[in-house]
């Protein structure tokens, strides 16, 4: 996701409560039937979930929300095993009523409660069970229903963070993948992209179209996705076999086309240095979504006036590299969602550098360090944050994205360039489908590295602040020498290396203790000293001539 566009009041997501407790399912699939029309917002849906009990149970939830003021609405506690209190979502009538649950076209006792239902089926570890929920309403969120600029009615799936729950029952949280099929009836003016590949359209009586997505890849709720409006449609090519294609308001064709075809440049780059493409195509897409891109498996959302925007192939970066990182590999919780946004981010900056040079590196590396540091005066926290457990919306901040991404900088300088593409390869390798703590990448770096990364990690990503650094230095005439002070002056202590230049000579030291000094030997009193030259190091830096 790119939160460039994120900042206004997001009322609807007011206290989100994940569990960490062990799940009590798995879900395998779902099967989403979807109608939509034209006369107004109601949607009808069937839902049909396959599920993999992990123990023995009476009865279990899925995460829904109910439409308030509806004759089952029981005004009581929402209690869902994922998600709970998502007090003002429930409005203006909007929210889903459930009619039936069956299995097997046997009804299956229910309870609709206000964030979840409660499906009464007993089912023994192990077992395999498939339910088909019956529902409809006006979501109250996750399928934004809306007119596009040109006043054209669209339907915008948008389900970040847990958002998919307002018009789909599922386990609405990373931990739990599936495989998805849309099956939408819409009017036929429209057309429908999704997650996976298109596999059926059928006309339908009443100027109606069937149209059928399926994902067989497992995806988080978070990047499953419709998309339904009047597109034009582009193929600017294919990547290592995937098909790469536009889809933008027909208004908007000439820009759009244009604009968006530098995602043939952007896959093949990721493919080559991360591994294969998990997905069947991948679409690009101009919507109503409310970031400013949205990093749906398969079918990207931009915001609705990237068909123009010249910062396009910066955000695609960011957005095509979630693919590999949040939507294939994806983290295990939000607490995590560094393993999507950092390494979003400083793929982005790989990607840019390799097509314009170190420099730019350089200067993305000083921009994001400027915005780390102002992020930290407002919220002191790590990266791994585990004090949000309510609104996951703050977590879109500069520790997920800048801070992370230099966490990885900070970590291909360590291991050097062979170790870090190896670890980030083996990393995908091993997640790509799965879910990942921040431990498991650590596990897999310190092996491609051959390096023990328990402190690295520690002071990265797990205490919140930056090395805040003195450095003074002496000229010794008599000795031919300059003497180097390094103070940490931040109280906890960094183990880091520093590059330090004298006279455009670099050297390292490497900090460990409240105090190093270092020793140079040089031909004459240094008229120049830097900190950090190559950008390498998120610290601040003082340098003085000390007497
Ligand atoms: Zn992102």
């Amino acid at each position: 996701m790119y939160k460039a566009f994120l900042f206004f009041a997001f009322g609807l997501m007011s206290c989100l409560l994940a569990k960490a407790q062990t799940p009590t399912f798995d879900v395998q699939h779902y099967r989403f039937a979807i109608q939509l029309n034209d006369a107004n917002d109601t949607i009808k849906g069937q839902a049909k979930v396959r599920i993999k009990f992990l123990k023995d149970v009476n009865s279990f939830q899925l995460d829904l929300v109910k439409q308030k003021g509806s004759k089952a609405d029981s005004g009581g506690n929402a209690s869902s095993e994922h998600v709970r209190n998502n007090k003002k979502t429930n409005n203006n009538g909007k929210g889903m009523l459930v009619s039936s649950v069956t299995e097997d076209d046997k009804a299956v006792p229910f309870i609709q409660e206000a964030e979840a239902i409660t499906i009464k089926a007993g089912a023994a570890n192990n077992s395999i069970h498939s339910y088909t929920i019956a529902y409809s309403g006006i979501p109250a969120d996750g399928l934004i229903i809306s007119t596009n600029k040109f006043g054209h009615r669209t339907f915008f799936g948008d389900n970040w963070p847990n958002r998919a729950h307002n018009w789909l029952p599922c386990a609405d949280y990373p931990g739990d993948k599936a495989q998805v099929d849309f099956v939408v009836t819409a009017p036929d003016h429209y057309g429908v992209v999704s997650n996976g590949l298109k596999v059926e359209e059928t006309v339908l009586p009443n100027h109606f179209k069937l149209t059928h997505w399926k994902e067989t890849a497992l995806l988080p709720t978070k990047v499953m996705v419709i998309g339904i409006a009047d597109f034009a449609i582009d193929h600017p090519g294919d990547a290592d076999g995937i098909p790469v294609y536009t889809y933008v308001f027909p208004e908007n064709k000439d820009a759009g086309f244009k604009n968006y075809a530098v995602a043939t440049e952007i896959l093949p780059y990721y493919i080559k240095h991360v591994g294969p493409f998990a997905y069947k195509k991948l679409a690009n897409v101009q919507s109503k979504t409310i970031f400013g891109g949205m990093e749906n498996a398969g079918a990207i959302f931009y915001f609705e006036n990237s068909t123009t925007t010249k910062g396009i192939e910066e955000l695609m970066a960011h957005e095509i590299a979630h693919q590999w990182f949040g939507d294939a590999a994806s983290e295990k919780n939000f607490g995590h969602v560094w393993l999507s946004e950092g390494f979003a981010t400083y793929m982005t900056n790989l990607y840019l550098e390799n097509k314009y040079g170190a420099d730019t590196l350089k200067k993305r590396l000083v921009e994001d360090r400027e915005t780390v540091f102002g992020f930290e005066k407002r919220r002191h926290t790590p990266i791994v944050d585990t004090a949000v457990k309510d609104n996951y919306m703050q977590l879109l901040n500069a520790n997920s994205y800048q801070k992370g991404g230099w966490v990885l900088h900070m970590l291909r300088r360590k291991l050097g360039d062979q170790a870090f593409w190896n670890g980030i390869r083996n990393y995908y390798a091993k997640y790509n489908g799965g879910n990942a703590y921040t431990s498991g990448l650590q596990k897999i770096m310190e092996q491609a590295g051959g390096k023990d990364l328990k402190q690295f990690f520690q002071q990265w990503v797990y205490t919140p602040g930056h090395p805040d650094l003195g450095i003074s230095w002496k000229y010794d005439a008599t000795k031919g020498m300059v003497e180097l002070m390094v103070t940490q002056k931040q109280d906890y202590l960094y183990e880091v290396p520093i590059e330090i230049s004298i006279d455009k000579q670099l050297h390292t030291v490497s900090l460990k203790d409240r105090i190093t000094t270092a020793q140079f030997k040089v031909a004459a009193k240094p008229t120049d000293v830097n900190a950090d030259p190559n950008v390498n190091l998120l610290a601040t830096f003082a340098v003085s001539e000390g007497n």
